[in-house]
């Protein structure tokens, strides 16, 4: 058999993806992906669609979701997202906890605008949201800044305004990592600490974060993502060996650029043990 290529982190436009969940299974099957799961931002409506699509694609759907945590370890609050892999998307559980989130992301949402509004932006909520066909994410309110000229590009936007400690950074009581693992695993799921090379920690923060989501029964670490350097998988390999985790593979990819992009250089090193041996 050929080689296999797994993609198991991507954007849609349920959440701040741009490509709408039948595109995006296209797209992938265009860069030879055989089994992709799409996870966005605490929301799974773009699955039954894409689910759809894969089936007349013939490659492997593994249900997938972003959920956005806070990691009280670091002394404040941080934001971590866990990915949940192949669960059952009808879990009661799960469908409970993405509804309580997509609340905090609505009100989030609105009071973002009014800080915005506050800083002489008018209209910015209803801005991001027309940007928006499923959950209004900060992505969507930094394409809208770019829209009405405020600033030239997303990174400015995030560093202007939307960045923690930025003036229209709101907080978010997201759920907990641990409280998150749980709810994955009742809904029959894999818990993935998503990209542990991006949340702005040193890394012995990030180790101390990455033992304790081993210890909250966290399954698996993304080893392998888009555009990484050799010896930053090298380091994430080493925990998920010490820390007895499966190694997942994901390029978050949101929309077609030229630095990111489905499937791309996402081996895994031999020490580790693949996430899809546990799929079900
Ligand atoms: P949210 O989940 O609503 O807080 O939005 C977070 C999303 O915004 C992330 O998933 C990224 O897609 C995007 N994002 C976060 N930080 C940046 C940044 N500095 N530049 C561009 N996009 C960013
Ligand atoms: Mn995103
Ligand atoms: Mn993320
Ligand atoms: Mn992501």
């Amino acid at each position: 058999m050929s080689e296999r290529i797994y993609d198991l982190h991507c954007h849609s436009t349920a959440s701040d993806g741009v490509l709408s969940p039948t595109e995006l299974v296209q797209r992938a099957v265009e860069k030879g992906v055989n089994v992709l799961a799409i996870c966005d931002h605490d929301s799974i409506v773009g699955l039954d669609e894409a689910r759809a699509e894969s089936h007349k694609q013939g490659i492997q759907l593994i249900n997938g979701v972003e959920i956005s945590t806070i990691w009280t370890g670091q002394g404040g609050n941080r934001g971590v997202h866990i990915v949940g892999l192949d669960f059952d998307q009808n879990s009661l559980e799960m469908t409970a906890l993405l509804a309580q989130q997509a609340e905090l992301r609505l009100q989030r949402a609105i009071q973002i605008g009014e800080k915005l509004e506050l800083l002489g932006i008018p209209d910015a909520y209803q801005g991001a949201k027309a940007l928006a066909s499923g959950e209004v994410t900060r992505a969507h309110y930094a394409r809208f800044l770019v829209q009405i000229g405020k600033v030239s590009n997303d990174t400015q936007a995030f560093k202007r305004y939307l960045s923690a400690g930025k003036p229209a950074y709101v907080k978010a009581d997201w759920v907990d990592i641990a409280t998150a693992i749980k709810v994955i695993h009742q809904a029959g799921g894999l818990a993935v600490l998503a990209h542990p090379l991006r949340y702005n920690m040193t890394n012995s923060w990030i180790k101390k974060l990455v033992m304790d989501f081993a210890q909250w029964q966290g399954d698996g670490i993304e080893v392998a993502g888009c555009g990484q350097l050799p010896n930053q998988r090298q380091l994430v390999a080493r925990w998920a060996v010490e820390y007895n985790l499966l190694a997942s593979v994901g390029s978050d990819f949101h929309f077609p650029c030229a630095w990111i992009e489905l499937g791309k250089s996402l081996t895994l090193p031999d020490n580790v043990m693949p996430i899809w041996a546990k799929f079900a």
